[in-house]
């Protein structure tokens, strides 16, 4: 039984209460590791290896954190295979998804490296007779909750900025994926991060969660996971006037036209569907048909759906994988249900799968339901699985009053091949990310987040960097 240790002070310890909690291999269903069931203890033992080591570190060069970063990725890169085994093992996602997931970790390590050596200060200049500077200074220490669907991904998306910027970290990775951050500690000593820049704290959100959000001195969060949490989290750190980064939960419209490259739509919706058992928050979940072609594209989707593999997620034939926990399972089964109660029509899947060998894990078959209403629970709630609706329209503004007709908005697709419609659709829909004839492509500079229930701020590139930076505006009379 492996036995994960949280990452203080640059070495690994137990928490202090000495309990464990258990973790799951979902494919098996089976506990293979055990994790440190962290208190406020642990956080204040944490917030004070990292507050001692602040003091250099705000200090180093910028140079030499883009030196420490690069290096982390480095080792990222040459330790691919044992995270990526780490990670699909933790997670239950296909291996040969893993494998590019921890490639795109050691490039977020990458590219805020190079984000370090090139963040600027401005200068604002008052018609010749004042000179505005700003200068931009890192925070102290700060908290980076990340959720299980991504975990060394989305890990790395907030701490490489917040290290980049000269802050130090506490990181609370998710009670049900914590391997790979468990791994990180030690490359992040192997390339020479001081210690206590990061710090990494296991354990239950709601106890050692809330126990980071509320320490007096952490003085920004960022957090990615559900609404709930978020609007928690919110309510914990709002009257402490702590810097808040909120990414959360999504229903994202894919808008699928007559006009569009059929082919191309069609398969890259069945990806935007089912990558990662559909527990992606950029996930399309929510399929609108123009109606000339909703036939035909529910053909299409159906047939490839007959050759899914869905099981043991080391294969390389396997393209999905298993659902992270047994809650999550239930959880998904259960909207299942309420689909059928409020007349939806399972097309495909609807039901738990025992892959042969596997009979103990966690696997639900890719669901296709159509005929809901709009105002449909399965329509309305991130389900966060794979499951997705289809819905015809027969209009460009229906499809905008589908799209839009929820209380989130982070990430919508179009397809069509009409460049106004595009365009126009893209300014008019209530949502963070839209991709146009392609989905989850992705520049790391861009501005990432949701608008409405799905998130406050944007993470990515300059945005991250500000995020994690105090901005002190100095004002000369020249
Ligand atoms: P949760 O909100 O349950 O958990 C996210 C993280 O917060 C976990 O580390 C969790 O710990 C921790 N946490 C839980 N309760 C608290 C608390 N009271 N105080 C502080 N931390 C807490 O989300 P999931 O892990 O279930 O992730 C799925 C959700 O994340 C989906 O809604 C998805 O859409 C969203 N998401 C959003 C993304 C975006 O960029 N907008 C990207 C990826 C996912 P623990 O797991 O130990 O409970």
């Amino acid at each position: 039984m492996k036995i994960i240790q949280n990452f203080i002070n640059g070495a690994y310890v137990a928490a202090q209460s000495g309990e464990y909690l258990p973790n799951y291999n979902p494919a098996t269903g089976q506990i293979y590791a055990q994790l440190p069931d962290s208190d406020a203890r642990d956080i204040e033992l944490a917030y004070l290896a990292a507050n001692e080591a602040f003091y250099l570190w705000r200090k180093t060069s910028s140079e030499k954190r883009f030196k420490i970063l690069n290096r982390i990725a480095e080792i990222i890169d040459n330790k691919n295979e044992e995270l990526a085994i780490a990670e699909s093992i933790d997670q239950g996602k296909p291996l040969w998804l893993a494998r590019t997931e921890i490639t795109r970790s050691a490039q977020n390590f990458r590219f805020f490296a190079s984000a370090a050596i090139q963040f600027n200060s401005d200068c604002n200049v008052m018609d010749g007779h004042a000179i505005n500077y700003t200068l931009k200074t890192p925070i102290g220490v700060v908290g980076c909750i990340s959720p299980w669907n991504l975990p060394l991904y989305l890990l790395s998306w907030k701490i490489a900025p917040a290290l980049a910027t000269g802050n130090c970290v506490i990181a609370k990775p998710s009670e049900i994926t914590p391997m790979t951050a468990y791994l990180l500690g030690e490359i992040c000593n192997e390339a020479g991060l001081p210690k206590g820049v990061l710090n990494i704290v296991h354990g239950l959100g709601h106890k050692v969660g809330n126990d980071l959000v509320s320490h007096p001195e952490i003085k920004a969060i960022s957090f990615t996971g559900g609404t709930n949490t978020g609007k928690h989290i919110a309510s914990v750190a709002a009257p402490q006037f702590k810097k808040l980064s909120l990414e959360l939960g999504g229903k994202n419209p894919n808008l699928i036209f007559a006009d569009c490259d059929f082919e191309k739509a069609a398969t890259e919706t069945l990806r935007s569907s089912f990558l990662n058992q559909g527990e992606i928050c950029l996930c399309g979940s929510r399929i609108l048909i123009e109606r000339p072609i909703y036939e035909k594209f529910k053909a299409f989707l159906l047939e490839k759906l007959n050759h899914y593999t869905v099981g043991n997620p080391l294969l390389d034939e396997t393209q999905m994988g298993a659902i992270v926990s047994e809650q999550h399972f239930e959880k998904i089964l259960n909207y299942i249900e309420i689909a059928k109660q409020e007349g939806g029509k399972i097309l495909f899947g609807g039901e738990a799968l025992k892959p042969k060998g596997f009979e103990n894990g966690w696997y639900i078959a890719p669901t296709v339901i159509e005929n809901l209403s709009q105002s449909s629970r399965c329509n309305q709630e991130e389900i966060f699985g794979p499951v997705v609706t289809l819905t015809p329209f027969d209009s460009d503004e229906e499809a905008l009053d589908l799209a839009n007709g929820t209380p989130y908005g982070l990430a919508s697709s179009i397809w069509t091949n009409n460049l106004q419609r595009a365009h126009v659709l893209a300014s008019e829909l209530s949502c963070g990310i839209v991709w146009i004839n392609c989905w989850l492509l992705r520049d790391l500079r861009t501005p990432f987040g949701g608008m409405k229930q799905s998130g406050v701020g944007r993470e990515g590139g300059l945005h991250a960097m500000n995020f994690f930076t105090e901005q002190k505006n100095v004002c000369v009379k020249l």
